[in-house]
């Protein structure tokens, strides 16, 4: 199969707009590899860039070793799948699978048990005989991957294959693709905007923001260890706690972070704190998630319960605590600056900014793109209501070696490790 290196891949579309910026990245072969981001971010543009669909500005794209800028697709060894995996109306899901065999001028006859195989792998044996029209959303995409993968490509390219099917339905054909796939041993890049599908799909991952690389790991990686501010704050469902502090390096104490009228000390023994070291008299942010907060009567933060959200398995309240944070979400609506879009996709785009101006007295529309918006909430976990009401007042203990810690530029502060 092959295996995928990008080398300081850059893309600027004709109107000027640098869509992706200095993107390195090396897919190693059979790798499952996931592209995450919000909408715009560049995602998909990586994608017809190796696909050959999309030329590269500058950089360089390597297929298993051979200089492939300039490859035309056909020649690359890949099949793709869109979120509307488009098949021929008037060929059977078999005439479909089959399709691409034909083209190639294979035996038929040889194949026939290759079709019946695939399709049972796929879960669409039964129809093999059936127009797409007579199919559901999630068996037409499951017919279009069949016929991608039917000539056992190098290199399997999906762009949010699922994302027009339902919830469920998505759980359980996410689960199947990564079977097949690996089973296959094929090279897939698979671009989502979707955490959960990422986090449960990919050997590993990678995060992107406006164009640029911000985070590349396995799941576990970017969600403990995540490089950057961006990558915590995209990651996490219920946000994650970002608390804004100011550091002070102390000869005997260590590092002490000071947040509102509450501060927190990290020993020198503590790795954090000598990387600490050159933030003095400077503000970083803490990432705390919401299960490294847990009631305790000896807890640093105090606030009062402001609501509690029941989530079937979970509880989640929401803490007034007079510190000052900076809202994750804010960073989930990437959307760059641009100059006109062409095509549909762009008046879509135009159309939702409008959207927002109107909405502008809505407090969530006046939240800037930086991240920089102050929010009142703490939110941290309980896993039953364990007597806390709304109203109440609170004590918070930290888990103190969870905390993250980001400097200005939205780095890590310490070094992680990949
Ligand atoms: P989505 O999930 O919404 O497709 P994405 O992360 O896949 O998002 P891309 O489709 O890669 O984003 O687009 C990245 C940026 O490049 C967007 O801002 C988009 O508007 C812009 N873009 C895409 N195609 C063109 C084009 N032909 N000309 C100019 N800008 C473009």
């Amino acid at each position: 199969m092959t295996e995928v290196v990008l080398d300081a891949v850059n893309k600027i579309f004709p109107d000027g707009f640098h869509a992706v910026r200095d993107v390195t990245l090396r897919i190693p072969d059979g790798e499952v590899f996931v592209l995450l981001g919000p909408s715009g971010c560049g995602k998909s543009t990586i994608l017809r860039m190796v696909a050959g669909l999309e030329e590269i500005t500058s950089g360089s794209l390597w297929l298993s070793g051979r200089l492939a800028n300039h490859l035309p697709p056909r020649e690359r060894d890949l099949a793709m799948v869109f979120q509307n995996g488009a098949l021929y109306p008037h060929r059977s899901v078999r005439g479909n699978i089959s399709f691409p065999l034909e083209v190639a001028g294979e035996d038929m006859s040889a194949s026939a048990e290759r079709i019946v195989e695939l399709s049972r792998a796929l879960g669409i044996e039964e129809t093999l005989g059936r127009l797409p029209s007579t199919l559901s959303g999630g068996q037409r995409q499951r017919v279009a991957m069949g016929r991608a993968l039917i000539r056992q490509p190098g290199i399997f390219l999906m762009d949010e294959p699922l994302s027009n099917l339902d919830a469920g339905l998505r759980t359980e054909l996410r689960m199947e693709i990564g079977a097949l796939v690996r089973s296959l041993g094929v090279t897939t890049l698979y671009v989502t905007h979707d955490q959960t599908e990422a986090l449960t799909l990919a050997d590993r991952v990678a995060i992107l923001r406006r164009g640029v690389l911000q985070d590349v790991g396995t799941p576990q990686q970017v969600y403990d260890d995540p490089a950057t501010i961006f990558t915590a704050a995209f990651l996490s469902a219920p946000p994650i706690n970002l608390v804004r502090a100011s550091v002070r390096a102390d000869q005997t104490e260590g590092v002490v972070l000071s947040f509102g009228d509450q501060q927190l000390s990290l020993p020198w023994s503590d790795d954090r704190a000598t990387a600490l070291v050159a933030q003095h008299g400077a503000s970083v942010t803490l990432g705390i998630r919401a299960d490294a907060l847990r009631p305790d009567p000896e807890g640093l933060l105090a606030g009062r319960v402001r609501t509690l959200e029941f989530h079937g398995h979970e509880w989640l309240a929401h803490v007034e605590a007079g510190v000052a944070l900076v809202d994750a979400d804010a960073f989930r609506d990437d959307e760059p600056a641009h100059a006109e879009t062409p095509g549909d996709r762009g008046l879509l785009r135009r159309l939702l900014k409008t959207t927002k101006i109107i909405s502008e007295d809505a407090p969530a529309a006046r939240v800037p793109h930086d991240g920089t918006h102050r929010r009142s909430d703490l939110v941290f976990r309980l896993e039953s209501r364990a007597g806390i009401s709304a109203g109440d007042n609170v004590r918070l203990a930290i888990d103190t070696d969870r905390i993250l810690l980001f400097a200005e530029d939205g780095r890590r502060v310490d070094k992680v490790e990949r």
